[in-house]
């Protein structure tokens, strides 16, 4: 960080290690090193344990807009630093910022006041800390060393070590439209990630989910706020009610309360149906200065209706298959992400999916609406989208989203 090492020098040690590997022991001094390159927060002093969630990115990946509230509802303290989103899949920051009003940069005082307050923050990754990585980061994008396990074990765990948690989740994504493609490199990762959480004394529980097909209905940042929304109030699809309970429940066995995993479970699934969860919500949302009439009243979150197309099933039969990042790059080609650092999005676009892997389809039932700012720039996400579809004339069953939950 002192510039006394040059970019093709660093690149060269990337190249290295992307191409041998790097020991765990190797691993542990890099991903230290990073952490000592900024800031690390304190948060002792709430007294009591924090919990935090990383995800490693997917496509309609709302998770967090639901879980943190809900664990927060159980009692317990939620407090995550968020990096932006880059490429196919949206950043939590970005949807977030959908709402009107909604402050996500911050000192780390206030973001410490903010937990003590309402028990939740998310907040922007402050630039401070583990400055190293962003560098690391550009030169492994233009190196192509990104895809190597100790690199990124030692990338992410880093950032959620100076952040602070006690205990962290890690929704581990696994399938076409994850940064992981395969069960096993995605065990890897999590097992390198949980020892490097060991070493410095945070509990980190590893989850793996699957990402072939988008996750829930909506995909685009207003339109996913709305369905986290939906989900709080109990009326969430089944694979993101099933993802976000899973990693409530991991995170609740730790948070001091005394449950187990089957008691944790439990209690989340019940504040998802009787509105404490999105009781929380509320007081999260306007805690960071967001709006929160759209709560009540959707519309006041209106997606870009100027090129609404819809999809429409081209044969009966049954949806075998969605790919997930064929929508992602619809998505993101409709502006909802962004291809350059530092970008705006547009909140206001995406798509929603009506039917999913597994559900049976007669010929020209809608099988998802794109929302885009012109009718031109909607047809082509539409022609996407379309193709991301197959169907089957054989009756297909819904794939399990959850692949694992303990890791031994
Ligand atoms: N996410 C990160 O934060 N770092 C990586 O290296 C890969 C994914």
């Amino acid at each position: 960080m002192e510039g006394e090492l040059p970019d093709y020098q660093a690149a060269a040690w990337l190249m290295a290690a992307f191409l041998e590997g790097l020991s765990l022991a190797e691993t542990r001094v890099l991903t230290r090193a990073m952490i000592a390159s900024g800031e690390v927060l304190d948060l002792s002093r709430l007294g009591r344990a924090v919990l935090d969630k990383h995800s490693t990115g997917g496509v309609g990946d709302k998770v967090t807009l639901v879980l943190a509230p809900l664990v927060a509802s159980c009692g317990a303290v939620f407090g995550k630093m968020s990096g932006r989103g880059l490429a196919h899949t949206g950043g939590t920051i970005d949807k977030l910022e959908s709402i009107p009003g909604f402050r996500t940069t911050m000192e780390a005082e206030e973001f410490i006041a903010l937990l003590e307050e309402t028990g939740i923050c998310v907040a922007g990754q402050s630039p401070r800390l583990v400055p190293a990585d962003d560098r690391l980061y550009a030169l492994r994008d233009v190196t192509a060393t990104v895809d190597s396990n100790p690199l990124t074990a030692a990338s992410i765990m880093s950032k959620k070590i100076a952040a602070g948690a006690d205990v962290v989740v890690l929704d581990v994504k696994v399938g076409r439209g994850a940064f992981f493609h395969s069960k096993g490199q995605a065990l890897g990762v999590a097992h390198l990630m949980r020892s490097l959480g060991e070493e410095e004394g945070i509990e980190v529980l590893p989850v793996l989910t699957a990402m072939d097909q988008p996750l829930g209905h909506a995909v685009g940042n207003a339109l996913e706020v709305l369905e986290a929304v939906a989900t709080l109030r109990g009326e969430g699809p089944d694979d993101l009610v099933e993802v976000v309970t899973t990693l409530a429940a991991k995170l609740l066995v730790h948070a001091g309360l005394g449950w187990d995993y089957e008691r944790a479970a439990r209690e989340a699934g019940e504040r998802l149906e009787n509105g404490a969860a999105l009781a929380a919500f509320r007081r999260w949302i306007a805690a960071q200065g967001g709006e929160t009439a759209f709560i009540d009243d959707p519309s006041r979150l209106t997606p870009a209706s100027l090129g609404k197309v819809e999809v429409r099933a081209p044969t009966a039969g049954w949806v075998s298959s969605i790919d997930a990042l064929a929508v992602g790059r619809a998505v993101h080609a409709l502006g909802a992400g962004r291809s350059r650092k530092g970008e705006p999005v547009d909140h206001a676009v995406g798509v929603v999916i009506a039917a999913k892997t597994g559900d049976e389809v007669a010929e020209e039932d809608l099988l998802a609406t794109v929302y885009a700012r012109t009718r031109e720039q909607g047809e082509a996400a539409a022609a996407a989208v379309a193709s991301s579809y197959t169907i089957s004339g054989e009756e297909v069953t819904p794939p399990p989203v959850v692949l694992a939950y303990q890791l031994h």
